[in-house]
């Protein structure tokens, strides 16, 4: 088992290209899995490889890109929106959630990311789950996290870590960590080619990417971005 390789959880949103790109800065091989579930913002699955591409150019941590791996989880979708009852939908609505919530969602990509990693030899997970913005997400906690940890390192018998660059840093810190990771140039990547928004919106064009301006992960971002913007200046 090598402890210079890693696995990030890449959906080709923000954080997580933030996170893949923390983890070219530190590890000599890292490797990518992401997850095809039927999510409605699935315009993000294509952005991936054109992302993977941008960062494999930049620098000498490029260098360290590995192979790539798409689990296809179609299960989720059924316990999804599609699934729950109308019950349900109106407890999600007053959380918060959107209803296309799935309930510990973070806890299966991280059991087959860990399946995954054992099988090609890593021993780190790296995820962008973030306690910060934890939008009402309880499998974003650090104490969730750390203790799936602990399950997993049991569960395969090996120690096996998940490392959360993001889960203590808010969204304007995420764009600072970016500008210090990779510049202008990661900044113009995460701008251009990474996708959060939920309704799946690649037409409108903002200062801080693209989405459809309204729903709440656009919202996090598009404050994420004004806050940054007003540090800098
Ligand atoms: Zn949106």
């Amino acid at each position: 088992m090598s402890e210079t390789s890693a696995l990030v959880l890449f959906s080709g949103g923000q954080d997580s290209t933030v996170c893949l790109s923390w983890a070219l800065s530190r590890y000599a091989r890292v490797e990518t899995i992401g997850f095809k579930y039927g999510q409605r913002h699935s315009v993000e699955l294509a952005q991936r490889d054109i992302i993977r591409e941008k960062l494999a150019g930049l620098g000498a941590a490029g260098k360290h890109l590995g192979p790539d791996a798409v689990l296809d989880l179609p299960a989720l979708q059924s316990i999804s929106d599609t699934a729950l009852t109308r019950e349900t939908e109106i407890t999600f609505a007053a959380t918060g959630l959107p209803t296309t919530f799935v309930p510990g969602r973070n806890l299966l990509f991280l059991t087959y990311a860990a399946a995954l990693a054992y099988r090609r030899g890593i021993t780190t997970l790296v995820g962008g789950m973030c306690e910060t913005d934890f939008s009402g997400y309880p499998d974003c906690r650090n104490e969730t996290i750390q203790t799936l940890a602990q399950a997993i390192s049991l569960g395969l018998a090996t120690p096996v870590a998940i490392e959360t660059p993001l889960m203590f840093i808010d969204k304007s810190a995420t764009w600072e960590l970016a500008s210090k990771l990779g510049g202008n140039d990661l900044i113009d990547i995460i701008i251009e080619d990474t996708h959060t928004c939920y309704m799946g919106d690649r037409t409108n064009r903002h200062d801080w990417g693209y989405g459809c301006g309204i729903c709440p992960a656009c919202e996090l971002r598009a404050n994420g971005w004004t806050q940054w913007r007003a540090q800098k200046t």
